[in-house]
């Protein structure tokens, strides 16, 4: 609990009205996307309520907070746009939510250079439209694109619909600006590449706030392409679309798009070229070639085309129903349901379709239909949304949980890693040791020196 004391001390810095402290206002800041009922083993996580929500409208203000909050050893939990599905922004020790959502300025574009400096809040849709009015678009694209900001996707390092041409979100990350536990504020350079000293923007890419809180980030930009073709390609099995997606990117082919998704035994790979016209019309009849080569056959264009339209219904929908709501609203869209998990696995691309054999069955003999199987902008990042089949909802779940443990364990085991876009938030904690082994101690070590008091996000990252 914040004592008056302390919440005066907060509102001298951020002023009243950015202080909140209300019942309905720490209720809706407290968690994302996950509810306890997905989080298989994690509800203990979800005990808590916030203390307070703080919206700082600059980096001072992250600085003379956090130093603050450092005296007096009061966890500080950074908040984007809350859409993340791992509980990564659960309160799991109480303290006080930082909300960075009025930092959301975009500070410069450079045409020439080919970045943009935004703050920590702003939302990748309002970036994206101010970068339109220069014929530019940045290079990550996921779903969530309408709600969630720049500081979010980098601290879980998203994968989006451009991901095969472009990289993941920590990929766009040139340059930033962040805040340290103690309050003392670092910079990295706004260059894409140096070689004097490692490079500290990996201390904040995919770190799920614990180890400070990005203020501002410069990122890659891309002109919006001249030319755009989009392939459908449809194949009797997944086996064959995976080699024929393997040896598109083996050949140098670089869509921007590449999602091969299995459902109801459709096996199709959407493929979206992007770039100068020539290179497009190159690389779209080459990819044909290969793809009827490894026993594809052409759909035309329309289900990509429609696909790509549909990309961000999701966060629409759950901009609608969910975010921002209490905690009742946002949980109870799962309650009456057997529940059903979306796993994204990084696994040696050698051992994709062995890995898919073996969690499948797994998978069938208990009783879990897996409804898709995807592979997502390259053949290492494989993808499996699963469902019990049938049983008690309460029995489903635990029946879901138990096995999700085991394929997941089974990727670790088979060389992979257990998520490649969501992070680990409460969700994944209990398995992130095993993943990393005597590397799960450096990063405690790292953790010790820059955040002895652990204040940053305490209980993420399994820390
Ligand atoms: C409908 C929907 C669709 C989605 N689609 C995708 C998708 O296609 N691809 C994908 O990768 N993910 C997707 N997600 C998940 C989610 O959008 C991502 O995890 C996103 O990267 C989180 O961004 P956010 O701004 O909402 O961050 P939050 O959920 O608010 O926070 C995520 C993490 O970042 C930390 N954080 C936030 N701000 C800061 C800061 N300033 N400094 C330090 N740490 C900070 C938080 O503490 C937390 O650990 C989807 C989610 C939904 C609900």
């Amino acid at each position: 609990m914040l004592d008056d004391a302390a919440l005066a001390s907060l509102a001298h810095i951020v002023g009243t009205d950015n202080l909140l402290t209300d019942p309905d206002a720490l209720d809706r800041y407290t968690g994302d996307a996950l509810a306890p009922s997905r989080a298989f083993g994690a509800e203990d996580a979800f005990q808590r309520l916030a203390d307070a929500v703080a919206r700082p409208g600059s980096t001072a203000e992250v600085s003379q907070i956090l130093a603050w909050a450092n005296r007096r050893r009061i966890p500080v939990i950074p908040y984007g746009g809350g859409t993340g599905v791992m509980g990564a922004v659960v309160p799991a020790h109480g303290g006080l939510v930082l909300d960075v959502k009025r930092m959301n300025r975009i500070l410069s574009v450079d045409p020439a250079g080919l970045t943009v400096q935004a703050e920590a809040g702003a939302v990748l849709a309002d970036l994206e439209s101010a970068l339109a009015q220069y014929g530019l678009m940045i290079g990550h694209d996921p779903y969530s694109v309408p709600i969630a900001t720049v500081a979010g996707t980098i601290s879980t390092n998203g994968v989006g619909y451009r991901a095969c041409a472009h990289g993941p979100m920590g990929e766009q990350v040139v340059g930033l600006e962040a805040v340290l536990p103690n309050g003392q504020i670092i910079q990295t350079r706004d260059i894409p590449k140096y070689s004097s000293g490692p490079n500290l923007n990996h201390l904040f890419i995919g770190s799920e706030g614990v180890f400070g809180v990005i203020t501002r980030a410069t990122l890659r930009v891309f002109r919006i392409p001249e030319s755009r073709q989009f392939a459908s390609v449809g194949f009797d099995c997944f086996e064959d679309g995976f080699n024929a997606a393997s040896e598109l990117l083996a050949l140098g082919i670089r869509p921007a798009l590449l999602d091969l998704t299995e459902e109801d035994n459709d096996v199709t790979l959407h493929l979206l070229f992007e770039g100068f016209a020539e290179g497009v019309a190159a690389q779209a009849q080459r990819a044909a070639a290969v793809c009827h080569a490894a026993g594809g056959c052409s759909l035309g264009t329309e289900p990509t085309q429609e696909y790509w339209a549909a990309r961000r219904d999701s966060a629409h929908s759950y901009q609608t129903a969910a975010l921002g709501q209490p905690r009742q609203v946002r949980w109870n869209r799962w309650n009456r349901r057997r529940g059903f998990d979306y796993l994204h696995l990084a696994l040696p691309a050698s051992r994709v379709l062995e890995y898919r054999r073996r969690a499948g069955e797994i998978l069938e003999s208990e009783g879990i239909a897996v409804v898709e199987y995807a592979i997502w902008s390259r053949p290492e990042l494989f993808s499996m949304l699963i469902t019990p089949e049938s049983g008690h909802p309460a029995e489903a779940r635990r029946r879901l949980a138990r096995n999700v443990d085991r394929v997941l364990k089974l990727a670790q085991d088979m060389g992979g890693a257990m998520e490649y876009c969501h992070g680990v938030g409460v969700k994944l904690n209990h398995l992130l040791a095993r993943e990393l082994g005597p590397a799960h101690n450096t990063i405690r070590q790292l953790k010790q020196t820059l955040d002895p008091n652990n204040i940053m996000n305490p209980g993420k990252l399994a820390l």
